[in-house]
């Protein structure tokens, strides 16, 4: 439990997450495993798409939504 402002994972990037990107690497994970990025509004994109081409891509979820199903 943290009350830290969660920040956007892109490379450099400092702005509040918005978003949050759900993915799993079959090669690594076991399947019903997520790793999760924290996308801003500008890098949803950006980011979806460097795991949507991987196949890595599970959901994308807004935060207040995402943090709410986990009960936080
Ligand atoms: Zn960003």
């Amino acid at each position: 439990m943290s009350d830290e402002t969660p920040i956007c994972s892109a490379k450099g990037c400092r702005a509040a997450a918005v978003w949050v990107l759900a993915w799993n690497n079959p090669k690594v994970h076991t399947p019903e495993r997520r790793k999760t990025w924290l996308a801003c509004e500008e890098h949803r994109e950006h980011l979806s798409q460097f795991l949507g081409v991987r196949g890595f891509l599970k959901d994308v979820v807004a935060f207040d939504e995402w943090r709410a199903a986990e009960g936080a």
